[in-house]
């Protein structure tokens, strides 16, 4: 049975997966630097060095991620959207909506129950709602941003956000830490001032069960409960895989595919 991967050169973080007998067999994240080609390139090697398995043996490589135009070693690039539709789908089959939460931007995508793509909303335009602003809060709070979610769940009165703007909220923080409030409800604000703003994007679309989070900030719990609170509903968790993983999921489920139907009729070129 073949050998593909998928490599998601994202804003903040490249990662990459292989997947072998149409399983995940082993995954690399590292920090995304400011050239997507040698991001992608240390991943993969990441991978090959883990695994043991070298480059001539991945049959087919489908990039994605903002960077996926610039990666020189793929055979197809495919957007994050339909990656992360297809990664959900395959982690969770009964997901109908997705909101991916990154570094640098947040998309709702809705999907049929055959996993193709319906509707799709993005914020790319501001850094509240996005992985970002966790990560200037944390800063702030002089934390890692994995301690975010395991202290909010110790809150009991999370504070209130005046706004959910970065460099405001930023302001409300700094009041509140010299305030003396304890940190955990600090905490607990900044990751429902975050699923408020998230909300206000997902509700733009007609939500439908069932709802999974993908993206970096999928692994915040207090982001994820204060999103499920706010929009009312259970948010199905991806468990197979990291959900930072999804869209390296999706691209590696395209190169399996784009494999297949070559397999299957070997004079057709491209999908
Ligand atoms: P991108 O694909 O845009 O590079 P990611 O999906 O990798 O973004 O998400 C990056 C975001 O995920 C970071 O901004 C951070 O807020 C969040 N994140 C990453 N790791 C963790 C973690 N262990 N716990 C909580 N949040 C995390």
């Amino acid at each position: 049975m073949s050998i593909v991967a998928g490599c998601d050169v994202g804003s903040l973080t490249t990662k990459a997966v292989i997947i072998k007998n149409k399983r995940v067999m082993d995954s690399a994240i590292i920090r995304s630097g400011p050239k997507p080609a040698e991001s992608a390139a240390k991943v993969m090697e990441k991978l090959f060095d883990q695994t043991g398995i070298s480059q001539k043996e991945i049959a087919c490589c489908v990039g994605t991620g903002y960077g996926r135009g610039k990666i020189p070693f793929i055979d197809h690039a495919v957007s994050e959207i339909s990656c992360h539709g297809k990664g959900a789908q395959w982690l969770v089959p009964t997901a109908r909506t997705i909101i991916d939460i990154g570094g640098q931007d947040c998309k709702v995508i809705k999907l049929d129950k055959q996993g193709n793509l319906l509707k799709f909303v993005t914020n790319d335009k501001c850094a509240s709602g996005t992985g970002r602003f966790l990560d200037v809060m944390a800063k702030v709070m002089n934390m890692e941003v994995s301690d975010l979610g395991r202290l909010s769940a110790k809150s009991s009165a999370p504070v209130i956000f005046a706004s959910v703007c970065t460099v405001w909220a930023q302001a409300d923080v700094i009041k509140h830490i010299n305030s003396r409030r304890p940190a955990e409800d600090i905490c607990a604000g900044i990751n429902t001032a975050m699923a408020n703003r998230v909300s206000m994007l997902a509700n733009t679309l007609k939500i439908e069960n069932d709802l999974c989070i993908t993206g970096g900030v999928a692994k915040n719990d207090g982001v994820v409960k204060a999103l499920a609170k706010i929009l009312g509903c259970r948010i199905k968790r991806i468990k197979r895989t990291d959900p930072q993983l999804t869209g390296a999921v999706g691209a590696a489920l395209f190169a399996q595919e784009r494999q297949q139907a070559l397999f299957n009729n070997p004079n057709r070129r491209y999908l």
